[in-house]
């Protein structure tokens, strides 16, 4: 077992199941402390179990991403018990609805655009001080290719990763002159429920595993990591420059 993340702290969202899991699991492989966020407690047990079991370490929080104060007081209790962060995985997310735009529920739009936004950017703003204290602060955000594709029905979820990407983009560069560094990352279709959920007639054999996905990821939590303000394109295995559209 290598340790390149010997004595770090990492906070994985949506660690229940999926790439999270995943990631949650080979982070602490990698020797850091995982602090597994979800909502559903038996695949945070699942995967504390997992963890312990090959000499690992985690904290688990059960909570729900809609609940912006539960958010604000987590990033107080990681300042009261480490005093810093130093890795941050926001993967929790939902594909809302894959419909035409005028026919999305306003209920649905706001759910999604609540977990996959306003909370990210809420975990942004609780845990950015704690992330400036490490060594080596590194930031993960889970995008989409659907993100730039913006195909016909996709436009909540689409939308949703867009401004995910936006604010890492800015994060980026108000931290440029700083140890901290942010990326977003494309995983490409990954067998997993919320594939499952988007591509139904889909055979889930054809795409990688999480498992195979999340050992693309785990690098960028490194602290030789240089990259900041880019995406990461798992499938292509490495980064991409944003550029003006032209
Ligand atoms: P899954 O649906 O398998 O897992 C989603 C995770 O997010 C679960 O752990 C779930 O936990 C958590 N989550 C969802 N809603 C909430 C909430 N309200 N509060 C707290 N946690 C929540 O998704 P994937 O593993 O497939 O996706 C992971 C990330 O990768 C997502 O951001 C997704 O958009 C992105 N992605 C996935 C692709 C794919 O093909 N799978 C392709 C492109 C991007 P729980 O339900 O226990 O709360």
């Amino acid at each position: 077992m290598t340790q390149r993340l010997k004595d770090k702290i990492a906070l994985v969202t949506g660690a229940s199941r999926g790439i999270g899991y995943q990631i949650a699991k080979q982070l602490a492989a990698e020797g850091a402390h995982v602090i597994a966020l979800a909502r559903t407690v038996g695949g945070l047990e699942e995967l504390d179990d997992e963890i312990k079991s090959a000499g690992g370490s985690t904290t688990l929080v059960p909570l729900d991403l809609t609940d912006m104060s539960g958010i604000d007081r987590l990033g107080g209790a990681i300042h009261e018990r480490w005093g810093r962060l130093d890795v941050f995985v926001a993967n929790a997310g939902m594909l809302g609805v894959l419909a035409p735009i005028g026919h999305i529920e306003a209920k649905t739009f706001e759910l999604t655009m609540d977990v996959n936004v306003n909370a990210t950017w809420r975990l942004i703003r609780s845990v950015d001080p704690l992330l400036r204290k490490s060594e080596a602060g590194r930031g993960i955000v889970m995008s989409s290719g659907a993100a730039h594709s913006a195909k016909a029905y996709w436009a909540l979820y689409a939308a949703s990763k867009a401004a995910c990407e936006a604010l890492v983009r800015s994060w980026a560069n108000e931290t440029m002159n700083t140890p901290l560094k942010v990326n977003s990352v494309n995983p490409g279709a990954t067998r997993t429920a919320m594939r499952k959920l988007a591509m139904p007639g889909e055979d889930p054999k054809s795409l990688p595993t999480a498992r195979e996905v999340a050992a693309k990821i785990v690098p960028l939590a490194f602290p030789d990591l240089t990259e900041t303000g880019k995406l990461f394109d798992v499938r292509e295995n490495r980064f991409l420059d944003y550029r003006d559209p032209a």
